[in-house]
C-alpha cells in the first residue's frame, strides 16, 4: 500500500506528459488576478444556484448553469494566456489542434461533474451522436479494461484513481493510437474546442510535437506544460463538485454515458429551457427556423411540386 502510494508519487514511469503539473508565476498570477477573480465569482455564483445540488433527481439544470460555466472558462482561457506568455509557451502545440491531435489518444482524465455536463449538452445535440455515444462506450470500455489489467487486486472497486494502476492503464490505452470520440479526425480538430475540459486546455507539448505519439519509447519523457487551476479556485471547483453530487468518475468518456443514462437518452435541459424532442433514431430533432431566408425559399419550391 505504501510502496503504492509512492510509486504513484515519485515513479516517473507511470506518469503521463499531461499529468506533470507546472506552477504557474508569480507575476503571471498578478497580472492575471481580474480573471482569477472572474473565475472566482463564476464559481461562487454556480454554487448559489437554486437547485445546483438536485441536478441527479431533477434531471435538469438550474436556469445559467452553462452561461456561468463558460464564463468561467472564457477567464480560465485568460489566465492561461498570460501565464503561458509569461513560461514562453506561445510556441507550445496544444491537444485539439491539428499539430496536437496526438495528444487526443490520451483519454482526458480528471474531468468533473460540471465540466461532463456542459459537454454532454452540447454533444447530444450532435447529428451524429448515436455513433459517438458507441464510439465513447467501447473506448471507455476498452480503457476500464487497460486499467483493470494493471490492478493487482480482486476487487475493481478499489483501484485508486492516483495509483499506478491508473497510470499504466491510460499509457497503454493510449498506445492503442485510438483517438478521443470528440475529435474531428478528418480535421484534427477538437469538436467541442470552447468548452473542452480544463486538463485539455492546460496542455502544453514544448517538445517536437512528433514525440507525442504515445508507442513511441520517449513518450513518457515528453517536454509539456500543465497548467492547472491557481489552488484557491481549484478548492472551490472540488467543492462544488461535491456539491453536485453527481458521483461521476474522473473519465470523460464515461461521464457523458452516465449522464446519457441518467436523462434516459434524452436532453438534459435547463430550467425554462424548451425540451429537445429525441427522435427515434435517437438524434434530437431540430426545429426548422423559419425565419430563414433559405427557410422560406425552399418552402415554395416544395408545395409547388
Ligand atoms: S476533448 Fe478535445 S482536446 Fe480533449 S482529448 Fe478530446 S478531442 Fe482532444
Amino acid at each position: 500500500m505504501v510502496l503504492d502510494f509512492l510509486r504513484g508519487l515519485f515513479g516517473r514511469k507511470h506518469r503521463l506528459p499531461i499529468d506533470r503539473v507546472t506552477r504557474a508565476p508569480r507575476a503571471a498570477k498578478k497580472e492575471a488576478q481580474a480573471h482569477i477573480d472572474g473565475m472566482q465569482a463564476a464559481l461562487d455564483q454556480l454554487g448559489a444556484l437554486d437547485g445546483i445540488a438536485d441536478i441527479g433527481t431533477a434531471k435538469r439544470l438550474p436556469k445559467g448553469t452553462e452561461g456561468l460555466w463558460r464564463e468561467f472558462l472564457g477567464h480560465y482561457d485568460e489566465y492561461l494566456k498570460i501565464a503561458s506568455t509569461h513560461l514562453k509557451l506561445d510556441e507550445a502545440v496544444r491537444p485539439g489542434t491539428p499539430e496536437g491531435r496526438r495528444s487526443c489518444y490520451v483519454a482526458p482524465f480528471g474531468v468533473t461533474g460540471l465540466e461532463s455536463l456542459v459537454i454532454f449538452r452540447t454533444v447530444r445535440l450532435w447529428r451524429d451522436f448515436p455513433d459517438i455515444a458507441q464510439r465513447l462506450a467501447k473506448a471507455g470500455e476498452q480503457l476500464f479494461k487497460d486499467i483493470q489489467g494493471h490492478h493487482a487486486g480482486a476487487d475493481p472497486e478499489k483501484i485508486r484513481m492516483t495509483g499506478p494502476a491508473v497510470m499504466q492503464g491510460r499509457l497503454q490505452n493510449a498506445r492503442r493510437l485510438v483517438p478521443c470520440p470528440l475529435l474531428d479526425e478528418e480535421r484534427g480538430r477538437c469538436r467541442v474546442w470552447e468548452i473542452r475540459p480544463l486538463v485539455c486546455r492546460g496542455h502544453f507539448v514544448t517538445g517536437d510535437p512528433e514525440r507525442s505519439d504515445p508507442t513511441r519509447e520517449d513518450y513518457v519523457d515528453l517536454p509539456a506544460k500543465n497548467l492547472r487551476l491557481p489552488i484557491h479556485q481549484q478548492v472551490a471547483h472540488v467543492q462544488l463538485e461535491k456539491r453536485l453530487g453527481l458521483e461521476l468518475t474522473p473519465f470523460l468518456y464515461a461521464n457523458i454515458l452516465v449522464l446519457l443514462q441518467l436523462v434516459e437518452g434524452q436532453m438534459l435541459p435547463e430550467i425554462g429551457e424548451p425540451p429537445t424532442r429525441i427522435g427515434p433514431d435517437g438524434i434530437a430533432v431540430r426545429k426548422a427556423n423559419r425565419n430563414k431566408g433559405s427557410a422560406k425559399k425552399h418552402k415554395g419550391k416544395g408545395r409547388r411540386r
